[in-house]
């Protein structure tokens, strides 16, 4: 393989921009040919293609966000929009095309697959929703706002003496709130993956003002199906504690990555490179499992069900007793 390409597609996620650096220059290291597509796969269409240098990444691992922009793109899923993406790489003679994104991305980078084009899907999403990977680039930048967010919070909760709902992202997943909830020391955490238990959320909310607690904090992931200000009604007229509530919304998705998520996108990104040399590649998604970079077959890795460690649910009920 000779020339390659990356882009960055949905939503944006802190650490994609260290993953478009180590891409680039592990690439330029091996003394591949690497482009950058912007506005992911609608840029393609666009023919949004430019070669990058060592320098192209300079000055872009610290931030949050995405330097090739990104983009959700309806005409990648039609025929002729589809066509023209392949179209593009032919004309650029792009063979192997590194897709930094979240599932629906990885599903794109399936039908290009399908085309004949070698695809490596990292996984960049705050939500933490890839079943695959134990962890995906920019969630844990995402847990330490939350986090920080929460102490704010918890100081003004604390003051007024009462509870705040704080409802938070992660989509059909609830690994932010309960990372967040238990790092944090939230006395309820709702996730979508788990039944709502109303008796025992008022009930911890009671017992913690009879000990003397001052304030309660309850981290609802916005999958659950009741919502936020439901929530926080529920709890007032069952509690008479008087209940505020929070929608984080999109500080969620910035900031400066994490050293964490830096080192983790560093490592995925050299690892997509390094597929991509050996002969006679197939596509793949690079993920993380304990401490190791692991990688499976891309269609394999979009199969896997399931993303929530029930484990660190009961663990956070243990801490919230
Ligand atoms: P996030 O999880 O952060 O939202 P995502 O990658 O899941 O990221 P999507 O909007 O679902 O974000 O997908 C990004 C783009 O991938 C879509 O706009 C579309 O262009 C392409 N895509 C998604 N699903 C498919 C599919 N089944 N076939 C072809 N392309 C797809």
């Amino acid at each position: 393989m000779k020339r390659i390409a990356v882009l960055t597609s949905g939503g944006d996620a802190p650490g994609m921009n260290a993953a478009i650096r180590a891409v680039v220059r592990g690439a330029l290291y091996h003394k591949l040919e690497v482009y950058g597509i912007e506005r992911g796969y609608e840029g393609l269409i666009n023919g949004e293609i430019k070669e990058l240098s060592v320098g192209s990444v300079s000055d872009i691992l610290q931030r949050g966000g995405t330097w090739l922009k990104t983009a959700r793109s309806k005409r990648f899923m039609t025929p002729e929009g589809f066509r023209r993406a392949l179209d593009m790489l032919q004309n650029f003679e792009i063979e192997g095309v590194v897709v930094i994104g979240g599932d629906g991305s990885f599903r794109g980078g399936l039908e290009l697959t399908k085309a004949g084009i070698t695809v490596i899907g990292l996984p960049g999403t705050i939500d933490n929703d890839l079943a695959y990977t134990d962890f995906t680039i920019g969630f844990d930048t995402s847990v330490n706002t939350v986090l920080s967010a929460l102490g704010n919070i918890r100081d003004t909760s604390s003051s007024h003496e009462r509870s705040t709902v704080i409802e938070v992202m992660g989509r059909h997943c609830g690994d932010i709130a309960l990372y967040a909830g238990l790092t944090g020391g939230a006395e309820s955490i709702l996730i979508p993956e788990e039944p709502v238990d109303m008796n025992k959320i008022c009930r911890t909310l009671i017992q913690g003002k009879n000990r003397g607690k001052m304030h309660s904090i309850i981290l609802r992931a916005e999958g659950v199906e009741m919502s936020t200000q439901e929530l926080a009604k529920t709890i007032e007229e069952r509690t008479g504690m008087e209940t505020k509530v929070v929608v984080l919304g999109y500080i969620q998705r910035g900031g400066s990555p994490t050293a964490r998520d830096r080192m983790l996108a560093t490592r995925m990104g050299y690892k997509a490179v390094e597929l991509l040399l050996e002969e006679g590649m197939t596509s793949k998604a690079v993920g993380v499992k304990g401490d190791e970079i692991i990688y499976y077959d891309l269609e394999e890795a979009l199969n896997m069900k399931g993303c929530h460690d029930k484990s660190l649910m009961e663990l956070a009920e243990i801490m919230s007793i």
